[in-house]
């Protein structure tokens, strides 16, 4: 996992899931912020909007950076699964040209048609040609309604989790010896899901309350099973293996 501790105010993480295929492309869990948004947050998302949110970065922070510090090649990176379509999450995808981006439909939906959600950012996807519009219509898999086994060998599946969002996604993520699941801004914390309506952020950001208790019950089940990671949880963050552990490639 890779994370960038630049929102200094609240001191959120934002976790990127890296996972390594037997052939060695790479696939994301979300992107975070470009390279050039990390090097001038205030320039790139807005002076008002940076301040609000406190983000302080630098172009270290970004994904495509810390990756190559790792020593992968960004155009290694052939796939971006996003969790959902806010800026914080899919504002770095411009700094993986040989990524496609795959994305729930009614998520892709939402940011075409709603204008007043703060979070989504037309500009993200202006230019993107490479977006893979994904229907979860596979069966009911741990509590959740609808879910899709992405590649079709059990090893990543996409769990319906809307309500932050109208089509936000969790992605379970199998390893070798491990299940984790990134589950975006569904929940902020792991700890959120002892409260029955959300934490104050939640409560303030979301786009359905009674969706967002349905995924909020279902994420209650999977977190007896697996490892759940939520974007911005800074202590979740710290407690997970790093991206260094897996192997390296050429
Ligand atoms: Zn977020």
């Amino acid at each position: 996992m890779l994370g960038a501790s630049g929102f200094s105010s609240t001191n959120l993480s934002n976790t990127v899931a890296v996972i390594v295929r037997e052939d060695d492309s790479i696939v994301l869990v979300d992107a975070g912020l470009s390279e050039a948004t990390c090097s001038n947050p205030g320039k790139s998302v807005g002076h008002l909007r940076a301040r609000f949110l406190g983000i302080k970065t630098t172009t270290a922070d970004s994904v495509a950076v810390q990756l190559e510090q790792l020593g992968y090649r960004r155009q290694a990176v052939k796939a971006i699964i996003a969790t959902h379509l806010h800026f914080d999450h899919v504002n770095g995808v411009r700094d993986f040209p040989s990524a496609e981006l795959i994305v729930s439909k009614d998520e892709l939906d939402a940011f075409s048609w709603r204008h007043t959600d703060f979070g989504y950012d037309k500009r993200d996807l202006k230019l993107e040609q490479r977006i893979v519009p994904v229907e979860l219509d596979g069966d009911a898999r741990d509590g959740f309604a609808r879910s899709l086994d992405l590649f079709e060998d059990d090893s990543v599946h996409l769990l319906d989790t809307q309500g932050h969002t109208p089509g936000s996604i969790a992605v379970s993520i199998a390893t070798s010896d491990a299940q984790f699941m990134h589950v975006g801004d569904a929940v902020y914390t792991v700890n959120e899901l002892n409260l029955v309506n959300g934490s104050p952020i939640s409560r303030v950001i979301r786009w359905n309350k009674d969706k967002y208790r349905v995924a909020a019950s279902a994420l209650r089940v999977a977190a007896k099973t697996q490892t759940l990671v939520p974007s911005h949880d800074a202590a979740t963050f710290a407690a997970l293996p790093k991206a260094p552990r897996a192997r390296r490639a050429e």
